[in-house]
């Protein structure tokens, strides 16, 4: 089933958008999409368009490179030639290609309005307060080793890479983890625990797959005193998670997977672990999109499947895989991630003929003091495989 996209929501939310010069408003698609390509020849080698999965489909359809986060952070890492890397995605994906590029590129984002709900949630001074209060409390920072999930401020990126940290992503969180636990520094000690930011859901349910139990978890408040937890509640823990969540992922639930189950008994349920504890303990798989993608594409014929994740990497995957596999959303409703939506043709147009125009607009560009430690986090990451 495809769920319409969603006119009243574009016309709701246009409001919070980057406004755009007259002239950009109000075009027709194939004049749109007509100038678009033509932006795009004429920029040829000089540009790098990258797109997110979950991108709507009159932006993807422009890309050079679609993906996840890991997938274009290689992308955006290896892009050494183009001048000019335009990130169809949110806003912590751009910094992060920011860090990550060659001396003399840049990086834009075609509306700076598409930020992250839950990067949202972790914001550097609260990471700086926590590392005051844990110190207060009486711990060795060198026992907890932090870990930021790549949908995180630079900032907090850095914070992260300061104290020793790493960068990861849905696709090789449990990879990652496991570095983190075992690592030994230079001094020839290691963490005795892992604080996990900024999604608390990612971190218990990768946490679990690891077999670290539940009650070695506990849930750090950023907006409560020490967390919201004792020091004997620290103590115990081998995970602490950082309370923050993707309000596009957490709106899946268990009834709606009895709901499928009771419609197609021999349908099969596969979930992103941004989803809570309890949807993804209930499907019968779970992991990043890529992998959600892989497993789709690589399931037997006639084979029938819900997916719980962004409605429009759904869509698309439903019509890659039709008539063979059947592919169905697991929220009636679509679960929109509506920031990222925020990212226009109109926009995109925008910025090209801009770049065209010799103007550069909404270029991002991370503070050379944050983007030091930063990369550090991310490099990390992306040397471990
Ligand atoms: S789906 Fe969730 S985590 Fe991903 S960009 Fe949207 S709000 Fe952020």
């Amino acid at each position: 089933m495809d769920i319409q996209l969603l006119t009243q929501v574009e016309k709701q939310s246009i409001g919070e958008r980057q406004p755009l010069p007259e002239r950009y408003l109000r075009l027709a698609d194939d004049e749109m999409d007509a100038r678009i390509a033509a932006a795009k020849r004429a920029l040829g080698k000089r540009l790098v368009i990258l797109g997110h999965h979950y991108q709507r489909d009159e932006v993807i359809k422009f890309a050079d490179f679609v993906g996840d986060s890991l997938k274009l952070s290689r992308a955006a890492a290896a892009q050494t030639s183009a001048e000019f890397i335009v990130f169809c995605g949110v806003h912590f994906m751009a910094e992060s290609a920011d860090i990550l590029r060659s001396p003399g590129q840049t990086v834009i984002l075609p509306d700076l309005a598409a930020g992250c709900s839950m990067a949202d949630m972790a914001a550097g001074d609260q990471l700086a307060m926590t590392w005051r209060e844990l110190l207060e409390m009486g711990f060795d920072l060198n026992s907890i080793v932090p870990v930021t999930y790549i949908n995180s401020s630079a900032a907090i990126k850095a914070s992260v890479g300061e104290h020793d940290g790493v960068v990861c992503t849905s696709s090789n969180a449990a990879k990652i983890m496991t570095w983190a636990l075992s690592h030994e520094r230079a001094d020839g000690t290691r963490a005795d625990r892992l604080l996990m930011l900024p999604d608390e859901h990612l971190g218990r349910n990768t946490g679990y797959k690891l077999g670290i139990p539940l009650d070695r978890m506990a849930v750090w408040d950023p907006n409560e005193h020490w967390g919201g937890l004792t020091p004997e509640t620290i103590e115990r823990a081998r995970l602490i998670l950082w309370k923050g969540h993707c309000s596009v992922h957490t709106r899946f639930n268990v009834a709606q997977i009895e709901a499928f189950r009771k419609r197609y008994p021999a349908g099969k349920v596969i979930a992103h672990p941004e989803c809570t504890f309890e949807v993804v303990q209930a499907a019968d798989l779970s992991g990043s999109t890529e992998h959600i993608i892989e497993t789709v594409k690589g399931s037997p014929k006639g084979s029938i499947w819900a997916v719980a994740t962004e409605i429009h990497l759904v869509n698309r995957l439903a019509q890659q895989v039709a008539p063979d596999r059947t592919v169905v959303t697991l929220d009636p409703f679509g679960c929109l991630c509506s920031t990222m939506f925020r990212v226009s043709p109109n926009h995109l147009l925008w910025v090209l003929e801009g770049l065209l125009e010799g103007q550069v607009y909404n270029q991002i560009a991370v503070p050379d003091g944050t983007k030091r430690w930063a990369k550090l986090a991310l490099d990390r990451m992306l040397e471990i495989r």
